[in-house]
Parts: C-alpha cells; structure tokens; sequence
C-alpha cells in the first residue's frame, strides 16, 4: 500500500511517500515559507535525486497541491497519477485524553481534535489546517491521524496527575500528557525485536534526545511515565526550552524585569535549555565544538543536559523495579557518543557497562553496552514515518 504521510507545521509542511509493508520510501520532501512566498524541496532516495522549487504557497491546500505535483511529475514524480495514493497518515501533536491510539479522521475524530486546540494552541492547529486542506485536494482518499500524546495515554493516575487541585484536572484537564509517542513506541518495538524478546518481558527506557528531548518509561510495551507533561516544554533542559523548573522563578523574573506571560514562555520556550545556559547555540555539535575549545558555559550546558537525562534513567529503572534495556534515539541520541556515554556511564551498580568502542559509531541499530552487561545499552534509529505509514495502513485496510 502507497501512504503518504504529513507532518504540518504552521509554516511548512514534511511529507513522506512510503509503502509501510516493504519499508521502501519513494519520495520524501518539504515545504517551506507557506502564507509568505512558498520553497519544495523534493527528493527521490531511488535515484538520490533532489530537487527545488519556488512555488507560491499562501495556504497549506497549495503546498499540498504542489507535493502532489511533485510526486506525479513526468521527471521527478514516483507514480503516475494521485490514484496511487491509498491513504494518507498525518502526524498530530496533541490527542488529549481522548485518543490512546491512531483513528480514522472523520468528522467526528476532527470535532474532537478542534477541542484539543487549547491544550497545544501552538501545534494542533496547523496540524488540522494541513488535514483540512488535504482532505479539500485529496477527497475520497482515506486519512488517519497519529497522536504525539496517544502511546502514553497508558500511564497511570500517579504519573500523570499533577499536585494540584484535583479539579484542574477534572475540569480543565491539566495532567502529563507526554509527547513523542511514536518515536518511544517504535524504538522500544525495536529493542524488543533486537533483544529477540516478546516487549510484554521487558522494562525497557527510550531516552529521545533531539532538539526536543524526552525519557519514557515503556514497562511491558506500555508507557508508564514520561518527562514531557501537559506541554512538550517539560522535563530536560532542551536545544531551546527550559525543562523542568520551580514555578516559582516565574513570578520572581516577571515581577522583576516587568516581562507578561507572553513573554516568559518565549524565553522559556525559544530562549532557554542549551542555548540559554551555553550562550552558544542550540545545537549539540557547536555545543561541543564550543567546549573543546575551552567554552566553560558550553561544557555546562552539555553537562547540565546530561546530567538531568541520566537523572531520569534511575528514576525510571527505580518506577519500574528494575531496566533490561536504555535505547538512545532522534538526533542527538543517534549521533553524538558523548552523551550517550555520559548518561549510560557510571552505571555499574545498576547493571549497565557501556562498551567505549561499540559506543562510538553513529545512526544505526547497534548494542553499544558491553556483552557482559545486564543492561543492554543500544542505539536505535527513530522513524516516525514508518510507523505513521504503518498505522494508517492498518486502520485503512480493515476499512
Ligand atoms: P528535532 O527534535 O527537531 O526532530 P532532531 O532529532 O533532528 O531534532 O535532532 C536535532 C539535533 O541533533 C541537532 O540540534 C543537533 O544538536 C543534534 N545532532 C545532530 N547531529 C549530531 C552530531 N553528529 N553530534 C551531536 N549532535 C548532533
């Protein structure tokens, strides 16, 4: 089956054309500057090809017009005619409490998904404007939202609940909700498959270190606890968001620079984490291209990241009662050794022996622990689209 899987932002828009049972991806690209000019990029891994263009986007139906252009170009199109696409799987950030697994997007499934706009005003409405204005160019063609929050929606009370009155959550349904859903729930699948145990054996900790970050617990193939919360700026400092803080700065820095809300979630949200600590950048490679060249500030914000993300490995091996496997993934975890042995390393007493020179290698399924370790450290590459494609074909096919 041909599944064309989206992810829409409030200004650009990636897409993926993928056939979920061979895993073979046809074309994969991006729009870009969508309501200001309008930038594809498209490219075809069979041939390594890659292609630009500028074609004018003022909405999303035009930026979806031209992805299916581009798939269907005499030139540089991979099928013939948009027939071939038989569903369509869009990423969706925020599923609330309603949704614990992928659905079809039906009236209904959109109603609902309009409610969730309060809980994730920043995502959850470009994602309904890039459906909406797939289901306007592509009508007929069946389509499924995957949830960011859906995987975790398996948590317990006690790990999602915050200490708060208990009618915000009844009411206003402030909880943990935890996102990267189907990054965690496809690495701890393959760290099953790797392992060769059923994932129902395993207490297994998926460490997702991008430019966002987040530490799932996954006991039995269920998430139990994860360090995202009712917002994705929760949990470890990241490339730009703070983490976890005591609320209490809030008050203390907007009383004393005279800064309104709006402008503490900025610096929390854009200014903070790495960047903020370091002064440097964002990314972990300056970050430590920095540090090597005697940047104390850079060194601390890789420590401080480090440190917190190792932090939650024995929190979570300790809710569990016990860790088979840490699997590192997403940019950070897939490419960059030095944090990976920072937060594994040091950790005999709990059974995990990392193995430097297995260690040192990126992108690509590797066991980096040591053969004797009781703890299998490995290192598995995420691929959300897959496992978009492979939801949506599997609801698609029953339909
Ligand atoms: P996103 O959360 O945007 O999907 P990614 O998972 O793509 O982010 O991660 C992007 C981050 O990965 C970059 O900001 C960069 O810090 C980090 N990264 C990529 N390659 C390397 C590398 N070779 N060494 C260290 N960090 C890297």
């Amino acid at each position: 089956m041909k599944v064309l899987v989206i992810n829409a932002g409030s200004s650009s828009l990636k897409y993926q054309l993928m056939d979920p049972d061979t895993n073979e991806v046809y074309a994969k690209g991006l729009c870009e500057r969508i309501g200001i000019d309008g930038r594809l990029t498209h490219k075809v891994p069979a041939t390594n090809g890659k292609y630009e263009f500028e074609i004018p986007m003022p909405t999303h139906a035009e930026a979806i017009q031209a992805v299916l252009d581009a798939l269907t170009n005499a030139e540089h199109g991979v099928i013939k005619s948009m027939d071939e696409i038989q569903a369509v799987g869009h990423r969706v950030v925020h599923g609330g409490e309603k949704f614990a697994s992928s659905a079809l997007l039906t009236q209904e499934v959109m109603d609902a998904l309009e409610e969730c706009i309060p809980l994730a005003p920043l995502h959850n409405p470009a994602n309904i404007t890039g459906i909406q204005a797939c289901k306007k160019v592509m009508p007929g063609v069946p389509m499924v939202g995957v949830f960011d929050t859906a995987f975790h929606q398996t948590m317990p009370p006690k790990s999602y609940i915050y200490a708060l009155p208990y009618e915000y959550y009844e009411e206003d349904k402030v909880r943990r909700y935890g996102f990267h859903g189907t990054s965690h729930k496809y690495v701890s699948g393959r760290a099953a498959a790797m392992l060769g145990k059923p994932i129902e054996e395993l207490k297994i900790i998926t460490c997702h270190l991008g430019n966002g970050s987040s530490v799932t617990a996954v006991d039995h193939g269920k998430s139990v606890d994860t360090s995202m919360g009712f917002t994705p700026l929760a949990g470890v400092p990241m490339g730009t968001r703070s983490g976890d803080l005591d609320a209490g700065i809030l008050e203390y820095l907007m009383n004393k620079h005279g800064y309104d809300m709006a402008a503490m979630m900025n610096i929390l949200n854009k200014k903070s984490g790495v960047l903020g600590i370091s002064g440097v950048s964002s990314d972990f490679r300056d970050l430590e291209n920095a540090a090597a060249d005697g940047n104390e500030r850079a060194a601390l914000a890789l420590e401080a990241f480090q440190y917190s993300v190792k932090k939650l490995v024995g929190a979570y091996a300790a809710a569990m009662g016990g860790v088979d496997a840490i699997v590192f993934t997403a940019g950070v975890g897939e490419n960059d050794p030095a944090t990976r042995m920072a937060v594994a390393g040091g950790l005999e007493f709990m059974g995990v022996k990392m193995d430097a020179a297995a260690n040192n290698v990126r992108g690509k399924e590797t066991v980096i622990s040591a053969p004797d370790s009781k703890v299998k450290v490995l290192l598995i590459p995420t691929d959300e689209e897959l496992m978009i494609a492979r939801d949506t074909a599997e609801i698609v096919s029953k339909l």
